[in-house]
C-alpha cells in the first residue's frame, strides 16, 4: 500500500509519534478552525468557503469521539471540498463500499493511526489483547473499537475480530493472513463467553480464553480446531470479540483433510 494522503500531511508536518498528532494545529494549518457547540443529532459538521473552513463539533461528544469527528470532518475537506455533502459521522466500522461518508472515515483514521506509525507501535505489543489494544488506544487517543479495527487489519496476528449486538452480528474484520473461509457466524454461540458479556451475565474477558472454533466459525472442520476468545462489552448492547487462531493449519488457503490415502 501507498503512502496516504494523510500520512504525507502528517509528515510534512514532521509528526514522528502519536503524541505530536495535534488536531486543531493540523486543522489551523489547513485552514481550517475548530469549535465545539452542543448539536443536536449529529457529531461534527464542516462548512467551508473558498480555502477557509469551519468545523462544529458536538460539546456533548466523549473527547475521542470528538477526535475523530474532526479527523473525519478533515477527510471531507481533503477529499470533497466544494460539494454539498451531509455528513453523517458514525463509529469507526471495517467496511470497503466506496462512499464519501468512508473516504472520511478511512482518512481518519490514517490521520490519528497512520500506517507509518502505527503498524511499529502494534508491532512492539506481545501478544494481541484488549489490554494490548487499551495501550494502544490511549497512546493514540483513539477508541477501543478503532483502535482493534486497525490493529487486527495491521496483521499483527491471525485475528478475527466481530461485533455482535443483541440481534445478531453487527460488522466483522478480519487480518489479511485469514482466509476467507474463516467467516464468524451470525449468532453467537451459548459457550461463548461474549454471550454472557453481551448480557451481563460476566465481567468482560480482556484475556484469552480457548474455545472450540466451532463456536466461532459455522464450518464443519471448525471442530477440529481451537481459538481464543477475548470478549468485551463496548456502549449499551454491543460486544466487541477478538478471535486469535492460531493454529497454523487455519491459515492454509484450501481446507486440510484429516485423513490421506495410502
Ligand atoms: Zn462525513
Amino acid at each position: 500500500m501507498g503512502v496516504t494522503a494523510a500520512e504525507w500531511l502528517l509528515q510534512e508536518l514532521g509528526v514522528t509519534e502519536p503524541a505530536d498528532i495535534d488536531l486543531e494545529a493540523i486543522a489551523h494549518y489547513l485552514g481550517v478552525r475548530v469549535r465545539t457547540r452542543p448539536l443536536d443529532g449529529c457529531e461534527a459538521r464542516i462548512i467551508g468557503v473558498g480555502d477557509q473552513a469551519i468545523i462544529t463539533v458536538n460539546a456533548h461528544s466523549p473527547p475521542r469521539r470528538k477526535r475523530f469527528s474532526i479527523a473525519h470532518e478533515l477527510g471531507h475537506w481533503k477529499h470533497h471540498r466544494g460539494q454539498s455533502l451531509v455528513c453523517r459521522v458514525d463509529d469507526y466500522r471495517p467496511d470497503n463500499r466506496i462512499s464519501p461518508e468512508r473516504i472520511a472515515d478511512r482518512y481518519a483514521a490514517d490521520l490519528l493511526m497512520p500506517p507509518y506509525l502505527f503498524g511499529p507501535a502494534v508491532q512492539k505489543q506481545g501478544k494481541l489483547t484488549f489490554k494490548a489494544i487499551a495501550a494502544l488506544a490511549d497512546a493514540f487517543d483513539t477508541s477501543l473499537t478503532s483502535t482493534a479495527i486497525r490493529a487486527v487489519e495491521a496483521n499483527h496476528s491471525p485475528a478475527v475480530l466481530v461485533c455482535h449486538g443483541q440481534t445478531g452480528r453487527r460488522w466483522f474484520t478480519r487480518a489479511p493472513i485469514v482466509p476467507e473461509r474463516w467467516f464468524p457466524r451470525d449468532t453467537l454461540d451459548a459457550e461463548s463467553v461474549a454471550m454472557d458479556v453481551l448480557f451481563g451475565r460476566k465481567p468482560d474477558n480482556p484475556f484469552p480464553r480457548k474455545i472450540g472454533a466451532e463456536a466461532w466459525f459455522d464450518r464443519r472442520d471448525a471442530e477440529r480446531y481451537e481459538v481464543l476468545e477475548q470478549s468485551v462489552r463496548i456502549g449499551a448492547g454491543e460486544v466487541l470479540s477478538l478471535i486469535l487462531m492460531n493454529d497454523a493449519d487455519m491459515m492454509d488457503e484450501e481446507e486440510t483433510w484429516s485423513y490421506r490415502r495410502k
